[in-house]
């Protein structure tokens, strides 16, 4: 075994821990972002202490919400809040609805939410809530009851200055909207500052819905600068058409990208001349997927990763490129649109095969980013327009994504660690202006 060889087996014998679901091999996204920043951490030479602050949300709330039923029986629900670090300001993320829900998913997910806001210079802190649920088994006055219900539990911890909720998957801006109007009956006044991602009447942002998609598009556009490449003629594959897969789509296709692959839960559907990305929303509006779309060729994930293409966006779940899709993939850009698609394994293959790999907590943060002027424009009582909003997403992630390829640069690093580095050290740069640590040579002192 040569050094190289040592060194990867190493970094394999500290790589998480895997669990086996349903047997097969999943790895748990809590364990990947903390390995990844406490790497950071070592490769920033911060003291250990910084990683001990680091390593686990300050709070997580478990809640029961009991809801009654149309058949008349009470069902309880299972709910749960991460508040990962206030170092940069209040904890800020979306809640999701979903049968997979749990709790470490939603602990790294409120991390990934810190670091986003590090790279992107937001102040919020992270925060991710969610309900184990399928929503599509309840009646809308279920879902309605159930998201009031989670509002009513989570009142003490949330607030404008406190946790600031959003949507994620399988919610909505009109749950929001019902998340609102519970709060501020609570709170006995308006108070449209403690939930973004709300319907514009309510004082949502403009260009909130297409943010998380549009601000994709936009890191693609700088990966395509950085490899020389013109989106237009290019073609892509998107997993995932909901908020972020189907918005992706539809701008990329704007700029001349060919989709040609897409899949969703229900199905996939491959067409080589390309999908008319409209005309597929409007489809899988009315029937709930993609499949089965103008009768063309089904397409399976695994048959999506591995697609001959020059983009690929995986906009769906956790740990979809791994050990056994990353070595397929011919893509030259992965944007990953979704919160934490790619395992340790996958993203070795990825680098191993020159592929230029957007990461999550970079390529995903224009939702948090329009969050943050939906949150701006509600304490200012004034509403930008579409026009503005979209200027001002463009300028931070251009320059969020600079910041990265930049320390890619001057680390050596690949663009995942980048990101970790420019995010990790934005939070130790917090902790130290707080007077959290008074001298890196020294064991911490923290009131955190
Ligand atoms: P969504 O609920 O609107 O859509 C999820 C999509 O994934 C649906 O099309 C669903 O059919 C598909 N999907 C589910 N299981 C699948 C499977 N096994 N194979 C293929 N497709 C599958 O959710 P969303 O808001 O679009 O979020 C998608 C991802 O983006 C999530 O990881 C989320 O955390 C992340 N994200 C969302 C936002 C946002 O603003 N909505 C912001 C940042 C990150």
């Amino acid at each position: 075994m040569d050094h190289k060889e040592k060194v990867i087996a190493q970094v394999k014998s500290e790589m998480p821990v895997k669990e086996k679901k349903n047997g097969v091999e999943i790895t748990n996204p809590f364990e990947i972002v903390q390995k990844l920043m406490e790497d950071a951490t070592k490769t920033l030479e911060l003291p250990a202490s910084f990683y001990e602050i680091l390593k686990k949300p300050k709070r997580v709330l478990k809640t029961s919400i009991p809801v009654r039923m149309d058949s008349g029986e009470i069902k309880e629900f299972e709910g749960m809040r991460s508040q990962h670090i206030d170092v940069l300001g209040p904890a800020k993320g979306g809640i999701r609805f979903h049968p997979k829900v749990n709790e470490d998913e939603v602990k790294a997910l409120s991390m990934w939410m810190s670091l986003k806001a590090g790279i992107l210079g937001i102040p919020y802190g992270g925060g991710k809530g969610g309900i184990i649920v399928d929503p599509r088994e309840l009646s809308e006055r279920e879902l309605e009851e159930l998201s009031r219900g989670f509002i009513r539990e989570l009142e003490p911890i949330i607030g404008p200055d406190k946790d600031i909720p959003a949507p994620d998957v399988n919610t909505t801006p009109e749950i929001m909207g019902w998340m609102l109007d519970e709060f501020s009956r609570l709170k006995g006044k308006n108070v449209p500052r403690v939930i973004t991602g709300k319907p514009i009447i309510l004082g949502g942002s403009e260009g909130r819905l297409e943010a998380t998609g549009r601000g994709v598009v936009y890191t693609i556009e700088e990966a395509a600068k950085h490899l020389g490449l013109r989106l237009d003629g290019m073609t892509a594959v998107v997993q995932g058409f909901g908020n972020v897969g189907s918005i992706t789509a539809k701008l990329l296709s704007e700029k001349g990208v060919k989709i040609i692959g897409i899949t969703d839960a229900g199905g996939g559907v491959y067409h080589e001349q390309g999908l008319d990305i409209k005309e597929l929303m409007e489809f899988a509006k009315k029937t709930g997927s993609v499949a089965g779309f103008k009768s063309y060729e089904s397409l399976s994930n695994k048959e999506l990763f591995s697609s001959e293409c020059d983009i690929l966006v995986p906009a769906a779940l956790e740990n979809q490129i791994t050990a056994e899709t990353g070595p397929t993939i011919k893509a030259k850009i992965v944007a990953e649109a979704a919160n934490g698609p790619t395992d340790p394994e996958g993203n070795d293959a990825m680098e191993k095969n020159g592929v230029f790999v957007i990461p999550d907590i970079l390529c995903n943060a224009g939702g948090v980013t329009v969050s943050y002027f939906e949150w701006v424009q509600n304490a200012m009582n004034l509403a930008w327009t579409e026009r503005e909003v979209n200027d001002r997403l463009h300028n931070k992630m251009t320059v969020a994504f600079d910041d990265v390829y930049r320390m890619k640069q001057e680390k050596n690093a690949g663009m995942r660690e980048a990101a970790y580095l420019v995010g990790v050290g934005r939070l130790a740069e917090a902790m130290i202006a707080r007077g959290w640590i008074k001298d890196w040579s020294m064991p911490i002192e923290c009131n955190a």
